[in-house]
């Protein structure tokens, strides 16, 4: 099995990347972990709504930055989402550290906007979303694969086509 894959999508339009982002999520399995990097207006809430849309969501997915952490569950089998968001995150506390490794050693499917805030935290096996705005609507999205599980979840995307 390969590591560090990489693949790039260019996308146009908002609802090009929540497409993008409802693919994904239709393929993901408790434990797999999505890192979402770029700057403010980046798209990295706009993906993850495709994410939870695609995995199953009940709720409509919001954006977190006032709670840290949001969480989704589906019908079919009870599941849990969570949707992180670490913008606010000055320093990392011991009741964050606590709450953070428990959703890393629990069995839910784990989106992180911010992630370089807590990157010594971060399981080794996840898949990296670099997201760029290019200018007017267009934004890059670099998918990095590190590791095994996550390099196998970029495989499948990338058969479906993104
Ligand atoms: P972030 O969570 O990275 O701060 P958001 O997803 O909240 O970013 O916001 C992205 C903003 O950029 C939204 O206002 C969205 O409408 C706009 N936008 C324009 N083009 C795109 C695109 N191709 N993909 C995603 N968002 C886009
Ligand atoms: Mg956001």
């Amino acid at each position: 099995m390969k590591n560090n894959v990489t693949i790039t999508w260019i996308t146009h339009h908002p609802d090009e990347t929540e497409r993008l982002g409802e693919q994904l999520g239709s393929l993901l399995a408790a434990g797999d972990l999505i890192c979402l990097s770029g700057d403010l207006g980046a798209g990295k809430t706009c993906l993850t709504r495709g994410l939870a849309r695609g995995w199953g969501a009940i709720q409509h997915p919001t954006s977190p930055t006032f709670t840290l952490i949001n969480e989704y569950t589906r019908h079919q089998d009870g599941q849990r989402f969570y949707h992180v968001d670490c913008y606010r995150l000055e320093g990392v506390t011991d009741a964050w550290t606590t709450g953070l490794d428990d959703l890393f050693n629990g069995d839910g499917v784990i989106v992180i906007e911010w992630p370089e805030r807590i990157h010594d935290m971060l399981p080794s096996d996840r898949l990296w979303v670099q997201l760029t705005d290019r200018g007017g609507d267009e934004r890059e999205l670099i998918f990095t694969a590190v590791g095994e599980r996550s390099g196998r979840l970029l495989g499948k995307l990338s058969l479906r086509g993104g």
